[in-house]
């Protein structure tokens, strides 16, 4: 691995010794993780379950492709760590049963600690790996705002949201400072995962080494204030903050923790896992020598005037780092930081933007007639919990308590339920991935270890004689992967052109 000169510099100047034991680290292959999302289910027989990656995959007879490590990643049960393989190219990870990400990456939504019916904004959320993470969590309750600042991205995110079957996501593609000014005071929870210099995914992203500079250092350091001083608005009284990076660099960590202290919120002890270590002033300080040995001396006396060793020890509990030596997996920063007030008070609390405006009678007449035909009861009635309503012709379900959505730009407002056309309704591929097979009337399998599972998502008509005509939720050893009309001896496929990958 090349490494920028200024670069080591800076980490011998944090480390000491410890740099080569580093250096050996990041010369070793990256450690590889999934985690299974608890909103996907499967139903066999009695009940509904989750992948069970700790039953062998040979004794449910299901062959995947991936190795799993026995290694632990303590802070998410159910993140798993695999040694070799291609989980991104099975169909599991389209009908979205696991989600791949690295286990450093699963830490801050621990810390975040989501809980169902909580109000909860992840403000720089794109790829998804932590939004999604956060939606397991909360289980379809509550209201989760996602937002990414760059429309190619927030499309990504809006997609991983669709493929792990999430309900409660309100995804967004605004800048923190448009977002705060509908969102004042609203938030119970607010992860802040930064985008930063990178300098924790050396060993995954190359382009990470590529764009390494300290001026880059210094230009993320002041934009994750101005992003901070955003989040901050939106947090309500009482509320949590969790702030992360995947750097090491101190400007951007310790830095930010302190900026948040004096912004007047305080600091929650975050209990620390084996392998896990304290942020520490002192390396913000060996930053700032190394600097001034380059003729680099900040200009920012912000930077001098916070680097007060009273104040950091005060918040030091609240702070941890990752670093892949002493863990198993890449190197993060995060801290966690509380509002004053009392969050109770939160509760039922509506946005200035106050309630959405629900879907009239007749639209929801069409949707309701294909909702008896193809739902169980219990289905039917659940997807009346929160409020429907139109989104241009499409129809979406709204979360109980969703703010109204005027003046934000929308990706995707709740649970797309489908689109109605003139007098019929088409049911959306999100709805397909947010059911299951025993949510439903009429389902049909495709094993995945059957080539037939990756070619009806490459959009092929599957064909066989006698079902009843209608419209069917394909799966894949019971997890949910599109839809299919079935009529005259062929199950129409409904697998989205733009989705489909062909094999
Ligand atoms: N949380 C994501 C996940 O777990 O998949 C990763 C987020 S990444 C570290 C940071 C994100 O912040 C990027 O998607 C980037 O586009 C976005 N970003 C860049 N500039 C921003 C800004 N000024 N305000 C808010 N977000 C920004």
């Amino acid at each position: 691995m090349n490494l920028d000169n200024n670069f080591e510099n800076r980490m011998k100047a944090i480390l000491g010794d410890e740099y080569e034991e580093l250096q050996e680290t990041l010369s070793r292959e990256k450690v590889s993780a999934l985690r299974i999302n608890t909103l996907k289910k499967c139903s066999k027989g009695e009940g509904q379950e989750t992948l069970n990656l700790d039953k062998s995959s040979k004794e449910s007879g299901i062959d995947l492709p991936f190795e799993l490590s026995d290694k632990e990643i303590p802070w998410e049960k159910c993140g798993k760590v695999y040694t070799g393989g291609t989980p991104g190219k099975h169909p599991y990870h389209e009908a979205g049963v696991y989600y791949i990400q690295e286990p450093s990456a699963m830490a801050p939504v621990y810390f975040l600690d989501p809980r169902p019916g909580e109000k909860i904004l992840d403000l720089c959320a794109a790829p998804g790996g932590k939004t999604t993470q956060i939606a397991s969590k909360m289980q379809g309750e509550g209201i989760l705002v996602t937002n990414e600042i760059d429309k190619k991205r927030a499309q990504i995110l809006s997609l991983n949201v669709e493929r792990c079957g999430v309900k409660n996501a309100l995804v967004t593609n605004m800048e923190p400072g448009q977002l705060s000014d509908v969102f004042e005071g609203y938030f119970d929870k607010i992860l802040v995962d930064a985008p930063c210099s990178g300098e924790g995914m050396f060993r995954k992203n190359d382009e990470a080494i590529e764009n390494w500079s300290i001026d880059n250092v210094k230009l993320c350091a002041d934009r994750q204030k101005t992003i901070l001083d955003e989040a901050i608005k939106m947090l309500a009284p009482g509320g949590r903050l969790v702030y992360s990076t995947c750097t090491f660099a101190p400007e951007e960590d310790e830095e930010a923790s302190l900026y948040i202290y004096g912004k007047g919120l305080k600091p929650v002890e975050a209990t620390m896992f084996p392998g896990m270590v304290r942020g520490n002033i002192e390396y913000l300080k060996a930053v700032r020598d190394n600097l001034n040995g380059l003729g680099k001396t900040t200009e920012d006396n912000s930077l001098d005037a916070s680097i007060q060793t009273e104040n950091f020890e005060m918040i030091k509990s609240s702070t941890i780092r990752l670093f892949p030596h002493k863990i198993e997996g890449e190197g993060h920063f995060l801290c966690v930081f509380q509002k004053d007030g009392d969050i109770s008070l939160n509760e039922g609390l509506h946005g200035i933007n106050g309630k959405l405006k629900a879907a009239s009678n007749s639209e929801m007449k069409i949707f309701d007639e294909f909702a008896k035909e193809t739902f169980t009861d219990e289905t039917f009635d659940l997807l009346h919990v929160g409020t429907p309503f139109m989104f241009g012709e499409q129809l979406y379900l709204a979360p109980i308590g969703m703010p109204g959505i005027k003046g934000l730009k929308v990706m995707r407002p709740g649970l797309h339920l489908g689109t109605i056309k003139k007098d019929r309704f088409e049911p959306s591929h999100a709805l397909a991935l947010f059911l299951s097979a025993d949510m439903v009337k009429r389902s049909y399998d495709l094993p995945s270890e059957k080539p037939s599972a990756m070619q009806f998502i490459g959009g092929q008509t599957i064909r066989e004689a006698g079902k009843e005509n209608g419209w069917y939720l394909m799966t894949t050893d019971g997890y949910s992967l599109g839809w299919a009309k079935y009529a005259g001896g062929t199950f129409k496929n409904h697998y989205p052109k733009g989705l489909r990958i062909f094999t």
